[in-house]
């Protein structure tokens, strides 16, 4: 097994277990230890480890078509569309495979759009610590610390400017601006809500000013947040959203979906071999079908505020810091302990957890995590932080 790992390509820091199977919230790895589940493949797993409805879907469509190529319709790809526009409130959907490719999608239709509607304008105002993907430019349109350096030549019309500060946004719109892109929550920052205000006054302000606002809801979308898309919190419609990560439920997909008005693509300017592929388009209609219901988005805020509660009282209790987030995507600030220490014991503990930062635990249960499961976690991460 060792002369095999070492065939992977090190691009991640990997602890020496190795993941057999999964069920529910939790995960076994080959030597029969079982852990419970806060990271669900980065927010992936909305429905936790291989729900049935994930498991009949790929095997009833396998047996119908898996992929027929993009140059043709087929029908899940069509219902997933007519789903994900439905619910946005916006009109045409590009499926694709990752939410950079998603997000690179956005940058590309922006410019075209900036191209025909703005006179060649092409700048996008991005967050400070906004993270939007690791392709060239959805690198570039990322603020993580530390990115500028990496890959020279760096891809052009990116201006950061920090979240949550209205006239630096206001203050960086130019004739060259085509539009303003965040996520409604930094989840790789360490988990911070863009304010409903603050969403509200940037939609204000990108209309007045005539420039497109694009949401980045890979992390935050599909009912992560209690709602199906982050910005249902703050009751605003963007131009462009991109979705990703729990729109399969672990299958790789992932959605950029736009206003008519913005949606100029024309042949050949977008595109990809396994786009609208019918197997992973059928799961995703089976995710959304679950995730949308009222009842399901409904426990996925209560089960929030229970998660919220647990970790509010277990900081006051070993003097650790704030609860950041919305639904069950939380975070907790530690005091005087470093989070990818306290993310590694808990490993130890069977307990896995992600730590964004070096002072942030990350919290991203599969959305039908129960209260057991929450208090379990409870248990488990009070011995890790000993
Ligand atoms: N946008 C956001 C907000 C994300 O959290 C991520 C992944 N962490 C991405 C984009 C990139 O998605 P992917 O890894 O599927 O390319």
């Amino acid at each position: 097994m060792r002369r095999d790992i070492d065939r992977i390509m090190n691009v991640a820091e990997r602890p020496p277990v190795v993941m057999v199977k999964g069920a529910g919230s939790w995960l076994w790895d080959r030597d029969g230890r079982r852990y419970l589940d806060f990271i669900q493949g980065w927010a992936v797993n909305c429905l936790g480890h291989s729900p049935s409805v994930v498991r009949e879907t790929l095997s009833a469509q396998a047996a119908e078509l898996i992929n027929c190529s993009p140059a043709y319709f087929n029908a899940p790809m069509a219902k997933l569309a007519a789903l994900l526009a439905d619910l946005s409130g916006l009109d045409q959907v590009f499926l694709c495979n990752s939410g950079a490719e998603a997000n690179e999608g956005a940058i590309k239709l922006a410019r075209k759009w900036g191209a025909r509607h703005r006179g060649g304008a092409f700048e996008i105002i991005t967050m400070l610590g906004g993270f939007h993907g690791r392709t060239l430019a959805t690198m570039a349109a990322s603020g993580k610390p530390g990115w500028d350096e990496l890959f020279p030549p760096k891809v052009p019309g990116f201006h950061k400017v920090p979240l949550g500060e209205l006239d630096a946004v206001a203050g960086a719109i130019g004739d060259r601006t085509v539009a303003v892109m965040l996520e409604p929550i930094q989840g790789e920052a360490g988990i911070f809500v863009a304010a409903d205000d603050y969403l509200r006054a940037l939609r204000r302000l990108t209309r007045e000013r005539g420039v497109l606002l694009i949401l980045d809801e890979v992390q935050a979308g599909v009912g992560r947040t209690g709602r199906f898309f982050g910005f249902q919190h703050a009751g605003i419609e963007p131009d462009i959203v991109t979705l990703g990560k729990g729109l399969g439920g672990g299958v790789p997909l992932a959605a950029l979906v736009a206003a008519a008005r913005v949606s100029c693509f024309e042949y050949g300017d977008q595109g990809g071999t396994f786009n609208g592929n019918p197997l992973m388009a059928a799961v995703g209609c089976a995710v959304v079908e679950t995730v949308k219901r009222e009842a399901f988005l409904q426990s996925v805020v209560t089960r929030g505020a229970y998660l919220a509660d647990r970790l509010g009282a277990l900081a006051r209790e070993l003097g650790h810091g704030e609860v950041r987030g919305r639904g069950l995507l939380l975070a907790l600030a530690l005091r005087g302990r470093d989070g990818k220490k306290v993310a590694a014991s808990a490993l130890d503990c069977g307990l896995l957890v992600n730590a964004p930062r070096s002072d942030t635990l990350r919290f991203m249960p599969a959305l039908t995590v129960s209260n057991e499961e929450i208090d379990e976690m409870i248990t488990r991460l009070r011995a890790s932080l000993a």
